[in-house]
C-alpha cells in the first residue's frame, strides 16, 4: 500500500462554475445568502429602546460619539443567527458519518441533567461545602471510567482528546524522569495514527519515529521491535486503530514495549467500539484518553468546551495532575496541591476542576444506558459499520476486504480509477444528496481514503438511505457523469472553497466602514 502524501486537494480548475439553474439573489431554495452581522442593518439604528443618556458631567473628552455595533432589530437579529445555524450541518439533521469522530446522537436527557441549577450555576471557587453533589458526580464518573477501562486512576481535567494525550505523555515523561530515564527522548507512532499523536509527542519535546503497518492494516510487530530501544519513552497506538481494525497483537505490543522499558499510550478515541466488551487495562495499556464527546455522547462543541479524561495504570497514577477528589472526614474534598505520597504529580492541566457540564452529560449517559446498555453501544456500533461495509463493498473498494471491521468502514479510491472522479469530488457530491461527507484522505496510509463511521445511534432505515445515496453516486461516477461530481456541490450556498488559501491567509477580522476606522 502506498502512502498518500497528497492530503486534501484544493479547488480543481473551473470548479464552482454554476451549471444549470441559478437564483437571482444567490440564495438556494430556502437557504438564503447571509452577510456578516456587521454588514447588516446600519450603525445608527438600535434594537432596544433606551432612555436618552444623561449629560455626563465629569467625562468631558472621554465620551465616544458612536459605537460601531450593528444596529439590528430583534427579528433581524433572530433571523441572522437562525440562518447561520441552518448553514451548519448537525447530528440533529442527519447522519454525520465522519470516521474517527464518532458523531453520535446526544440524548436530551443529558441536556436536562446538565441544566439543573446545582450543576449549571456552579462556580469553580464555590466553597466545597456547597459543591458536595458536584464532587460526588465527578467521583462517580471517575469510578465508571476506571471500571470500564480496568485502570486504577483517572485524571478528569484535560479538556479534549489532544489535551488528554498531552496529559498522558507528561505523566510518562515525569515517570521516566523519576526513574532516572530522562534520556528516553523518542515516541513511536504508527503510520496510520491521528495527526494529534505525533503533534502531542513533538509538543512535549520528544522526537517521533514511525512504525510501519502490515498489509492487513495493523502495527508491524517486527518493525516495532526493531525500533524499540533504550531511547524510546513510549509508543502511541490507537485501538481499534484508525483503519477501523482491532490490533490483534495488542497484548504482544504491550509486552514488548514494557520489556524495553517504554510505556504504552493508547489513543482511546475509538473506545466507542469496545466499551463494555474490552478493558484496555487488561491489554497492558498505561495511559489512555477518553473523548467524552465521542464515546459518551457529550456534544462536539465548536472547539469547546470539551473533556478528555485520561485513565492511568498503577505505574503512572502517582504522576497524575491535580486537582482530584478525595473522601475526607468532612465529606468530599479536592486535593489542589500534590503533597506527601502524591508529591510526584507533574502539576496541572487546567486552572480548575475540568468541564462540569460535560461530566454531568457523560455520567447521565452512563447511568441511563447501564452496564448492559454500554456493552450494546459497542456491539451496535460495530454492527452498523459492518452493515455499511457489506452494502457498499460491491460498488466501492474496501481498503481491507478480509474479515469484518470494527466501528468504521474504510474504503479506498481504487474503484474510482478511470472515472475522472476523485475522493474529494465524490464527497462534495454527497452534499447535493443531503449527506455530510465522510472523513476523507485519512488515514494517510490508504489511498484516497473514505472513512465512514455511522455510530450505533443510526437506525437501519437511515443506514439504508445513506447506502442508497452512495450506491447511486457510485453508479453515476462509473457511467461517466463527471460533471455532476466536478461541479459539486451544486446545491450548497457556497461551492468549492479554496481551502489552502483559507488556511494560509485566513481573514480573521472585519474592517469597519471608514467612519469608524
Ligand atoms: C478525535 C481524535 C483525537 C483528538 O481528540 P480531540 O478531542 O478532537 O482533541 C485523537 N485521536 C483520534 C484517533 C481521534 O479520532
Amino acid at each position: 500500500m502506498t502512502m498518500q502524501n497528497v492530503g486534501r486537494p484544493t479547488r480543481p480548475e473551473g470548479a464552482g462554475e454554476t451549471s444549470g439553474f441559478a437564483s437571482l439573489t444567490g440564495g438556494r431554495g430556502l437557504l438564503q445568502d447571509e452577510p456578516l452581522i456587521f454588514e447588516l442593518g446600519g450603525w445608527s439604528k438600535t434594537g432596544v429602546d433606551l432612555p436618552p443618556a444623561e449629560e455626563p458631567s465629569d467625562l468631558a473628552g472621554l465620551t465616544r460619539e458612536s459605537l460601531p455595533l450593528p444596529g439590528l432589530s430583534e427579528p433581524e437579529t433572530m433571523r441572522h443567527y437562525v440562518r447561520l445555524s441552518q448553514k451548519n450541518h448537525a447530528i440533529d439533521l442527519a447522519l454525520y458519518p465522519l470516521g474517527s469522530c464518532t458523531m453520535k446522537h446526544n440524548p436530551r436527557l443529558n441536556e436536562k441533567a446538565a441544566r439543573m441549577a446545582g450543576f449549571a450555576d456552579l462556580h469553580p471557587l464555590a466553597p466545597l461545602a456547597t459543591t458536595q453533589g458536584a464532587l460526588e458526580l465527578m467521583d462517580r464518573l471517575a469510578h465508571w471510567l476506571k471500571t470500564l477501562t480496568g485502570m486504577p486512576a483517572v485524571a478528569l481535567t484535560p479538556k479534549a482528546g489532544a489535551h488528554g494525550e498531552l496529559c498522558g505523555l507528561l505523566c510518562i515523561k515525569a515517570a521516566h524522569e523519576a526513574a532516572g530515564q530522562a534520556h528516553r527522548r523518542t515516541v513511536l507512532v504508527p503510520t496510520s495514527a491521528h495527526g494529534t499523536n505525533p503533534a502531542t509527542a513533538a509538543f512535549v519535546g520528544y522526537s517521533v519515529q514511525e512504525i510501519a503497518q502490515t498489509e492487513d492494516g495493523r502495527v508491524d510487530l517486527a518493525d516495532l521491535e526493531a525500533k524499540l530501544g533504550p531511547d524510546v519513552a513510549a509508543i502511541m497506538v490507537t485501538n481499534p486503530n484508525t483503519c477501523g481494525l482491532f490490533e490483534r497483537d495488542v497484548i504482544e505490543i504491550a509486552r514488548i514495549t514494557h520489556a524495553h522499558g517504554a510505556y504504552f499510550y493508547c489513543d482511546g478515541a475509538n473506545f466507542n467500539a469496545i466499551v463494555g466488551r474490552v478493558r484496555p487495562g487488561d491489554l497492558g495499556v498505561d495511559a489512555m484518553h477518553i473523548n467524552l464527546h465521542k464515546t459518551f455522547s457529550t456534544p462536539h462543541g465548536g472547539g469547546g468546551p470539551g473533556a478528555g479524561p485520561v485513565v492511568l495504570s498503577a505505574a503512572l497514577a502517582p504522576f497524575a495532575p491535580a486537582p482530584w477528589v478525595v473522601h475526607g472526614p468532612d465529606g468530599l474534598t479536592l486535593v489542589e496541591e500534590a503533597a506527601d505520597d502524591a508529591a510526584q504529580a507533574f502539576g496541572r492541566m487546567s486552572a480548575f476542576q475540568g468541564q462540569m457540564g460535560m461530566f454531568v452529560r457523560a455520567y447521565a449517559y452512563m447511568r441511563s444506558h447501564g452496564a448492559d446498555g454500554l456493552r450494546q453501544v459497542a456491539e451496535d456500533a460495530v454492527l452498523n459499520a459492518n452493515y455499511i461495509k457489506a452494502r457498499l463493498s460491491d460498488v466501492m473498494t474496501p481498503a481491507f476486504p478480509d474479515g469484518p471491521c470494527m466501528h468504521e468502514a474504510l474504503f479506498d479510491d481504487a474503484w474510482l480509477e478511470g472515472t475522472g472522479v476523485t475522493t474529494l469530488d465524490f464527497a462534495k457530491a454527497m452534499i447535493d444528496e443531503g449527506f455530510h461527507p465522510m472523513t476523507m484522505y485519512f488515514p494517510l496510509v490508504v489511498h484516497g481514503a473514505m472513512l465512514i463511521e455511522p455510530t450505533e445511534t443510526e437506525s437501519k432505515r437511515e443506514l439504508d438511505r445513506f447506502c442508497d445515496a452512495l450506491r447511486a453516486l457510485a453508479a453515476a461516477a462509473k457511467l461517466g457523469d463527471v460533471d455532476r461530481f466536478k461541479g459539486a456541490p451544486h446545491l450548497a450556498p457556497l461551492r468549492r472553497l479554496d481551502e489552502t488559501l483559507a488556511a494560509r491567509k485566513p481573514k480573521l477580522t472585519w474592517k469597519p466602514e471608514a467612519e469608524f476606522a
